[in-house]
């Protein structure tokens, strides 16, 4: 390509809302416009780094046995009102109707599209396994819209469903797409990480995350120093902590405690660890309108010095039955209408008072004695607290594990990383095939629903993901497999007749042999193309300058900005050679 020729409208002003390095640059180079909140169009070098992933994942999926499909963007409500996603998506998932009132959502997802087709027409066990994926728009309308391409409202995603005769042809298309996910990610040159991931109320091994790390990550995934455990904070476990010295040893007793309605205050009036009180966290679950059930107060109970992570405690009451859609605050008001005092909330009696139907312990508490909790009566606290002296009590994972706690499988220590999120391998089981009745006919003749998986990947998130990771301050630099050019040749000065000839014979001659080239002959300072090639991020730059008149010219890697002169005999293999090796 001439630069002069193409559509790059490359900018110095930085969007107002560009906090992130990559929103920046892709905005700035001209790779992306925006035309509407969390809605961007692709320019032609946006265009063509977004084929370029496409056709890494296209690549590996076909390779790992999946085939290519299109469903359509605009999906018909009916299907998702029989998975009862209609319902329960919430408020990203855009709802319109048509000139005939038939009502349609935008597809955020394509489970029960996918579903469909293959009710119509798998029949029997011997047409399975299949794995249909597609690279295709979706529409999620995001609460807040923001970083660019990062978390936009309409996006690409690569998204496949396989299905199944049974459970364990599932686990190994499972275990095969998660190998094919690290190819994916490993021939597009990232750094990233595969780690266990929230599977809902159903817990087990059921999904499996893909991070891209970089310190702008929304995701905090855990890391184990010693081996390789790595999981998404809201799925991360911890081995049982180690009790500290001194615990408080007592007799059951109610004390007196004025004021002291807070952990740190309750630790410091018994002097002792805050690993040895009872913290209670109350909160507020809502359910889906549909459901006709009104928001309700839960409890949970963790060590003091721990804290709640809030995936895991909807999982656990969702466990229980409950089906709430989130938890958020209780009010001070709320939990005194209960009768109970916020600051010395405990378990005992807390069901009578309250009448509560979900109460949950954390396992790091199961049958923990010498423990300090709330009376449910002001300014009281009983010391002494035998937790195996109660029955039936629920213990569920609920607590946030923290830099420092221990690795579940060697004990060794835990550390937070930040991370973007690309890609999301799920097991749906019969999740969908059962709600929408899709089935085939088993070995024995037996109606069957299908066991399904999922597996997504955020295509154009790549893209800021990609630059998150590896640009530098002068703009973007892009991985090999990612990079809108393998090299730009530019002509320092192109008033210079031998300069433009020598620069167009490389250009034509790279170009025939298959290299991405673009070649800036613009009738411009420099300073100014060099500031482009630095900002738009091709592989390398080749400068054909004043050297040239004593037989080189200068080749300059966007990695790391490094010089190098090349001699002009034997120009062309040697950059072939380069472009090759790295
Ligand atoms: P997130 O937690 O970031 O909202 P998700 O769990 O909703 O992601 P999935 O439903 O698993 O995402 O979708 C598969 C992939 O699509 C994600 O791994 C992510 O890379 C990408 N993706 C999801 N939402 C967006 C978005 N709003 N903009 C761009 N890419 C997205
Ligand atoms: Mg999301």
């Amino acid at each position: 390509m001439l630069f002069s020729k193409m559509f790059i409208p490359t900018s110095k002003e930085t969007p107002k809302d560009a906090v992130l390095k990559s929103h920046q640059f892709l905005i700035r180079a001209g790779f992306i416009h925006q035309i509407g909140s969390g809605i961007y169009n692709f320019l032609p070098l946006g265009k063509k780094v977004l084929d370029k992933i496409s056709g890494v994942v296209r690549k590996e999926m076909n390779q790992s046995g999946a085939q290519e499909i299109v469903m359509g963007f605009v999906t018909p409500a009916d299907i998702w009102k029989q998975s009862a996603r209609y319902e329960k998506y919430g408020k990203e998932l855009l709802r319109f109707k048509d000139r005939k009132e038939n009502e349609f959502v935008l597809g955020p997802t394509h489970e029960e599209s996918v579903t469909e087709i293959i009710k119509s027409y798998v029949k029997s066990y011997k047409q399975l396994p299949l794995n249909l994926y597609q690279l295709h728009l979706k529409f999620r309308d995001e609460l807040r819209p923001r970083f660019g391409l990062m978390r936009a409202r309409e996006f690409v995603m690569k998204d496949a469903y396989s299905f199944h005769a049974d459970k364990q042809d599932l686990e190994r298309e499972f275990a095969n797409m998660e190998k094919t996910y690290r190819n994916i990610f490993t021939s597009l040159g990232l750094d990233f990480r595969v780690v266990e991931a929230d599977s809902g109320a159903i817990g087990g091994s059921g999904s499996k995350e893909f991070v891209v790390l970089a310190d702008c990550g929304e995701d905090t995934i855990v890391i184990c120093e010693e081996c390789e455990y790595a999981a998404n904070i809201e799925a991360t476990k911890r081995f049982k902590r180690t009790e500290p010295e001194n615990p408080p040893k007592a007799s059951f007793a109610k004390f007196y405690t004025p004021g002291v309605g807070t952990i740190e205050k309750l630790a410091d009036f018994f002097k002792v660890d805050e690993f040895f009180t009872i913290k209670a966290v109350v909160r507020k679950a809502i359910f889906d309108s549909s459901s006709g059930k009104e928001p309700e107060l839960v409890y949970f109970f963790l060590r003091g010095d721990d804290e709640l992570e809030m995936t895991k405690a909807l999982n656990a009451i969702n466990k229980m039955g409950a089906d709430a859609l989130e938890l958020v605050d209780a009010s001070v008001g709320e939990i005194e209408n209960v009768g109970l005092k916020p600051g010395f909330i405990g378990p005992y009696a807390l069901k009578n008072i309250t009448q509560a139907r979900y109460i949950v312990f954390d396992s790091d508490l199961k049958d923990e004695r010498d423990l300090i909790c709330g009376a449910n009566e002001a300014d009281y606290h009983f010391v002494g607290v035998d937790l195996s002296s109660f029955e039936g009590l629920v213990y569920e994972d609920i607590a946030m594990v923290k830099p420092g706690h221990q690795c579940p499988h060697c004990k060794g220590k835990l550390g937070y990383k930040k991370g973007i999120e690309v890609g999301h391998i799920f097991k749906l089981g019969q999740k969908y095939s059962q709600a929408l009745g899709a089935v085939f006919l088993d070995k024995d003749g037996k109606n069957m629903p299908f066991e399904m998986g999922c597996y997504g990947i955020g295509v154009s998130r790549l893209l800021p993901a990609i630059l998150e990771q590896k640009s530098d301050e002068k703009g973007c630099v892009w991985t090999k497999a990612s990079a809108p050019f393998d090299l730009s040749i530019i002509i320092s000065n192109t008033k210079d007749v031998e300069q433009n000839r020598f620069a167009h014979t490389i250009y034509e001659d790279l170009q025939g042999a298959g290299v991405d080239v673009l070649l800036d002959e613009r009738d411009l300072r420099f300073g100014a193309k060099m500031a482009d090639f630095e900002l738009i991020g091709s592989r390398y730059a080749l400068i054909v300058g004043k050297s040239l008149a004593g037989g080189s010219v200068e080749l300059i890697d966007r990695q790391n900005l490094q010089k190098q002169d090349l001699k002009i005999e034997g120009l062309f293999e040697e950059i072939v050679a380069i472009l090759k090796r790295d």
